[in-house]
């Protein structure tokens, strides 16, 4: 059994559990990947450091407990895209664009670098613009005509809604990696897509190159892991795949719609409305007015329906008997004393099998009422 960290000075990056696991120490790291020395005259400072790997033992990411890289919020590209990168990226893209009707709409890149995939969305026919903390990142995408806002995600600064989020490798540098997670799922319009790409954790386990951990690097996705991570970020997953010689998971998400209740709370008014002009008709008519069901649901519908003709309430639970229902304050009486004092009309709110029963209860015991059956949505005679 591994040691778990000391719990409250680490929650986990995305679902902020508690639980961390520590798999590994790695030392004699570099504090990060670009901490290049222009020169040798201060080389006490070029220390190396340790680079502790945990687990989230409840959402299951792997992620680095250090602080991190100063430069984390700017996006470092070493190189611009060659014309064939340009030209696969346009490859995957297409079938996104036309598969989302995505052509001609909004689209933000965050952390857009110097600009090169603007441009391949510009030139995909979206309306892109860039949020980019690079001072000079920002100044080289302005330099090629794209449209490219000074910025940090968390900082709050208003960026609109879009049609298409895009996030390219840059999430796994972010500290709060969960609520990066959450604001990036709060710039879609109702029916947008996020597209996300992070480094591939399965593919370094594959290749068991542990020095591909880095000071930089903050979190470590696999498949399942980013798709959690995302699921508990608001978001429902259309689409995941690898790409890169399966150095890099793409995935491919929406905003979670909530649920529509409407259509439920106009079939329970129609119910509600039914019940009542039934017992209402019943009680004018002088009839004796009993309900068999001091279940919760069929408690729910009674007050709910206000039922306030109803005389009794039938139930065969024992510890029910001879108290009385909250709200309409119905008094609760057995079987037997169903049969011994009878009643002009029941109205049976049982589920499925139990009706049943109560059925041949009423044959076998001739019982000589009217019977109302109400099954879910429907009232039978
Ligand atoms: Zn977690």
């Amino acid at each position: 059994m591994l040691p778990q960290l000391e719990i409250a000075k680490r929650v986990c990056r995305v679902c902020l559990g508690k639980r961390l696991e520590l798999l590994s120490s790695l030392s004699g790291f570099p504090r990060g990947a670009q901490y290049f020395l222009p020169d040798l005259s201060n080389v006490d400072a070029d220390k190396s450091v340790s680079l502790e790997v945990v687990q989230c033992i409840d959402c299951g990411l792997v992620q680095l407990t250090n602080a991190p890289v100063d430069y984390y919020q700017d996006v470092i590209t070493a190189a611009a895209l060659s014309p064939k990168s340009k030209d696969q990226l346009k490859q995957e893209w297409q079938p996104i664009i036309t598969k989302h009707s995505l052509q001609g709409k909004p689209a933000i890149e965050i952390g857009s670098g110097t600009g090169d995939f603007l441009e391949v969305l510009k030139h995909l026919g979206l309306v892109a613009i860039g949020l980019e903390h690079s001072q000079t990142n920002v100044h080289s995408g302005q330099a090629k005509s794209l449209n490219v806002q000074k910025g940090y995600l968390l900082d709050n600064q208003p960026l609109g809604k879009f049609a298409l989020v895009v996030c390219n490798n840059y999430l796994e540098h972010q500290p709060q990696t969960g609520t990066f997670l959450k604001t990036l799922a709060s710039l879609l319009e109702d029916d947008g897509i996020l597209y996300l790409s992070v480094p591939n954790l399965e593919y370094l386990l594959r290749k068991s190159c542990l020095y591909e951990f880095v000071a930089d690097h903050l979190v470590y996705f696999t498949r399942d892991t980013l798709r959690l991570a995302c699921e508990i970020s608001g978001l429902v997953v259309i689409d995941q795949y690898q790409k890169n010689n399966d150095n890099d998971l793409v995935l491919i998400a929406a905003k979670r719609k909530p649920l529509c209740l409407t259509d439920s709370i106009k079939i329970v008014d129609e119910i509600s409305r039914s019940l009542k002009q039934c017992v209402v008709r019943a009680k004018e008519a002088g009839k004796t007015i009993a309900v068999w069901g001091a279940g919760h649901r069929a408690l729910a519908l009674m007050a709910i329906s206000d039922l306030i003709e109803i005389d009794f309430i039938v139930d065969s639970a024992t510890f029910k008997q001879g108290n009385f229902t909250p709200l309409l304050r119905k008094r609760i009486v057995s079987p037997a004393e169903l049969i011994k004092n009878g009643c002009d009309l029941l109205i049976v709110m049982l589920p499925g099998n139990f009706a049943k029963h109560i059925e041949t209860f009423i044959v076998d015991n001739n019982l000589s009422c009217e019977v109302i059956f109400f099954e879910d949505k429907k009232l039978t005679v």
